[in-house]
C-alpha cells in the first residue's frame, strides 16, 4: 500500500468556518424567519465587482486568444515581463525603492506562495508565527513536517508563537531565542493593526543579527493610510538581505475570484545549506517556479497590469476607500456602544474586544441571536484571539449601515 503524509493527519479539522456555518445553520433552524435579514460581517472576501480598467483589458486580452496571430500559449514561468515591470515601477520604483523586474515572481495569489516558498526552505528551522494569525502560514507547515503534533490547547509542537495582545498593540515583540524563519502581515488580518516603521527595523535589525528571514505579507497594502507607516518592508534598510515580501491583487484590485499575486525574492537574500555555505534564494526560487507551475493565464495577466495604469490606480483607490469608509463607520458604530475597538484604520478589518467578559464564540452566538450579525470569532485566529471578534469590511454600504443600526439597538437590549 502506498503511504501518505502523515503530517496532514496532525491538523486539526477545518475548524472556524464550519463551525460559523453549524451554529448559522442552527440558528435558522429555529428561526427560518430570520433568514433574509441575517448580515454577513464574517468572511474576508471582497464584495464589489472588478475594476472597469481591468475588465476592458482582460477582454482584449481574450480577444487576442482568439486569433491565430495574436495567440499566446505557455508563458514564462515566473511571469510575462509586462507585468514585472509593471509591478517593479508602480509598487516600487515610484516609491523610490529598489527591486528589479526579476526579482518579481508572478503567481496565482498569495496562499499559493505562502505554501510554495516551504518547498526551497529546509528541515529543523525553527519558525516564527504571531498569535493571532492567518491560518494558512500555520497549516502550511504542519503539512511540510515543520512541526510536531498538536496539543489540546490548538497549538502545534515546535512552533514559536509570538503574541499579539493589546498591550504590545497587536505587534509582536522580537524574541529573546532565535528564530530562522518568521512570518509577519502588516496591516494585519484578523486584528486590523499595523506596525510602526522602529519596529519593523527592530525586526530586520533582529533577522540579521540572526540570519533569520522574514515572509512579510503585505495583502493589505493597499489600505495604508499612516504617512509614516511602513508600505513595505524595503522601506527598511537591510531588508533586501533577509525578507521575502508577499503581494496580492486580491484585497486591492478585487481578485479574490481572479487569482494574481507575487513575491519579491531579492537576490541577496540567503539561506544556509546542510553544510553551512551561504546560498542565494533567488535560483531555488525561480527554479521552483519553473518545474512546478506555468504561471498564471495570460488573460489574467493582462487584467493584473491594468491595476497599475492611471485608470486602474483611481479605480483601486475608489475601492479602498469604500471599504476603509465601512471600516470607519464599524469602528465609530462599536466604540459607540462601549466596545474597546482596534485596527480599521489602515485595514478592512476591526478587532474588537468582547463586551462583558464574553468569550469570543458567545460573542459569535449573541450576535448572531440579537442582531443577526456573523462575525468572526477571535479565537478562531488562535489563543490570543480569546475575547475578540473581528468584523470585516469587506461590505455593501447598506449592509454596514444596517449593522451599525443593529449595534445600536443591541446596547438597549443588554441594559
Ligand atoms: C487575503 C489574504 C491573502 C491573499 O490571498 P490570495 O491567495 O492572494 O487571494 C494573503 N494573506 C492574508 C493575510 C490574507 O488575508
Amino acid at each position: 500500500m502506498a503511504s501518505l503524509n502523515d503530517h496532514y493527519l496532525k491538523l486539526a479539522g477545518a475548524y472556524l468556518f464550519p463551525e460559523i456555518d453549524r451554529r448559522v445553520g442552527a440558528f435558522l433552524e429555529r428561526h427560518p424567519e430570520a433568514a433574509t435579514r441575517l448580515i454577513r460581517c464574517g468572511i474576508g472576501d471582497v464584495t464589489e465587482p472588478l475594476p472597469r480598467s481591468v475588465i476592458a483589458a482582460m477582454h482584449a486580452a481574450l480577444d487576442e486568444m482568439g486569433e491565430r496571430s495574436t495567440f499566446r500559449g505557455y508563458g514564462p514561468p515566473l511571469g510575462y515581463s509586462f507585468l514585472r515591470e509593471a509591478i517593479a515601477a508602480g509598487d516600487f520604483a515610484d516609491h523610490g525603492l529598489d527591486i528589479s523586474p526579476e526579482e518579481i515572481f508572478v503567481s496565482d495569489g498569495s496562499k499559493s506562495d505562502c505554501g510554495a516558498i516551504l518547498d526551497i526552505l529546509g528541515d529543523g528551522n525553527r519558525f516564527g508565527v504571531p498569535d493571532p494569525v492567518y491560518p494558512v502560514y500555520v497549516d502550511t507547515n504542519v503539512m511540510a513536517g515543520n512541526t510536531g503534533p498538536r496539543r489540546d490547547d490548538g497549538r502545534y509542537e515546535g512552533l514559536a508563537y509570538l503574541p499579539c495582545t493589546a498591550d504590545n498593540g497587536f505587534v509582536p515583540e522580537v524574541p529573546d531565542t532565535p528564530l530562522d524563519v518568521i512570518y509577519l502581515c502588516f496591516p494585519n488580518n484578523p486584528t486590523g493593526g499595523m506596525i510602526t516603521r522602529p519596529q519593523l527595523r527592530a525586526w530586520v535589525d533582529y533577522a540579521l543579527r540572526h540570519d533569520a528571514i522574514i515572509l512579510y505579507d503585505v495583502a493589505y497594502q493597499a489600505y495604508v493610510r499612516d504617512a509614516d507607516a511602513p508600505r513595505s518592508i524595503y522601506e527598511i534598510d537591510g531588508a533586501r538581505r533577509c525578507a521575502m515580501e508577499f503581494h496580492s491583487f486580491s484585497k486591492s484590485g478585487g481578485f479574490t475570484g481572479v487569482r494574481c499575486g507575487y513575491t519579491v525574492c531579492p537576490r541577496e537574500l540567503q539561506a544556509r545549506t546542510r553544510d553551512g555555505e551561504p546560498r542565494p534564494l533567488h535560483g531555488l526560487w525561480a527554479r521552483r517556479w519553473s518545474t512546478k507551475s506555468n504561471s498564471v493565464g495570460y488573460v489574467v495577466q493582462r487584467g493584473a497590469e491594468a491595476l497599475f495604469g492611471a485608470d486602474g490606480r483611481r479605480e483601486v483607490a475608489t475601492l479602498v476607500e469604500h471599504y476603509l469608509g465601512n471600516a470607519t463607520l464599524l469602528r465609530e458604530g462599536c466604540a459607540k456602544r462601549g466596545m474597546d475597538v482596534f485596527g480599521g484604520t489602515n485595514a478592512p478589518y476591526v478587532w474588537v474586544r468582547c463586551p462583558d467578559g464574553r468569550s469570543s464564540w458567545e460573542t459569535f452566538d449573541w450576535m448572531l441571536e440579537e442582531a443577526g450579525v456573523i462575525i468572526t470569532p477571535g479565537v478562531g485566529f488562535g489563543q490570543c484571539g480569546e475575547g475578540y471578534f473581528r468584523i470585516s469590511a469587506f461590505n455593501t454600504r447598506d449592509n454596514v449601515e444596517q449593522v451599525v443600526d443593529r449595534l445600536g439597538a443591541l446596547e438597549q437590549l443588554t441594559r
